[in-house]
């Protein structure tokens, strides 16, 4: 890890409020928001627009050794290039949503993406959501935040924004796969939303990442 820069890591299962949380302390705190989850979706798109069965790993990881992946930033987003293409909303396809978590679960895939997540240490500060940033990406950070939220209210919020998604289903394959499995990572706070506003909920994880001793003022702008 850059000796510089500073990580924030937020995990939890899909639908727990991780990417509006690392979006609000993107833009207060001036940290380069990182979408893992992003990145295992445009794998994953990449897989099935080549006609690829997902449980093949061995194919997976043939098409994975082709793939150019081109991870950068956009203001303060990250951004993702398959082969030159941006894949834009279809990774939130419903396709998408059905296997990205049997795609996620192959070692070589998973080995790939977190050497180009590390890499964003080196462009500056980063709030990087996730599955495993606390615990594989990021161990070494202090800053660790696990966001949970009621199944019910995380399956209205995909509900919401429009989505067909079996958060549960996902959920579970997520904490039960061999490699690198949703878990609490050691040393994170853990904060549910359910009963959050967005206000509250960003109020709520900056204090618990000030009692980890973040420095919010002195990381704002570096
Ligand atoms: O965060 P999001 O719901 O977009 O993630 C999509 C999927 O990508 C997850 O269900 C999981 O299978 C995988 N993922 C992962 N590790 C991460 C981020 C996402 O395995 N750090």
């Amino acid at each position: 890890m850059s000796n510089e820069h500073v990580a924030i890591a937020i995990d939890g299962p899909a639908a727990s409020g991780k990417s509006t949380l690392a979006r609000e302390l993107s833009q207060r705190l001036g940290l380069i928001m990182v979408n893992s989850g992003a990145m295992y979706r445009a794998v994953t798109w990449q897989v099935l627009r080549k006609g690829i069965d997902p449980f093949d790993s061995a194919a997976v990881v043939a098409e994975l050794g082709q793939m150019k992946l081109d991870c950068g930033v956009e203001g303060l987003a990250s951004t993702i290039r398959v082969d030159g293409v941006d894949p834009g909303d279809e990774l939130r396809s419903e396709a998408v949503n059905r296997r990205v978590s049997t795609v996620a679960a192959i070692p070589e895939v998973r080995e790939r993406l977190v050497a180009l997540q590390r890499r964003y240490l080196e462009v500056g500060n980063v709030v990087m959501e996730g599955r495993d940033i606390g615990s594989v990406v990021f161990p070494e950070t202090p800053y660790k935040i696990y966001i949970d939220a009621d199944a019910t209210v995380r399956a209205q919020r995909r509900v919401e924004m429009g989505e067909v998604d079996a958060v549960e289903e996902r959920d579970r394959e997520d904490s039960s796969r061999k490699t690198a499995p949703l878990t609490v990572p050691l040393g994170a706070a853990v904060l549910d939303t359910s009963g959050h506003t967005i206000e509250s909920g960003v109020a709520a994880a900056i204090e618990l990442l000030e009692g980890q001793g973040l420095k919010t003022e002195a990381i704002r702008g570096r």
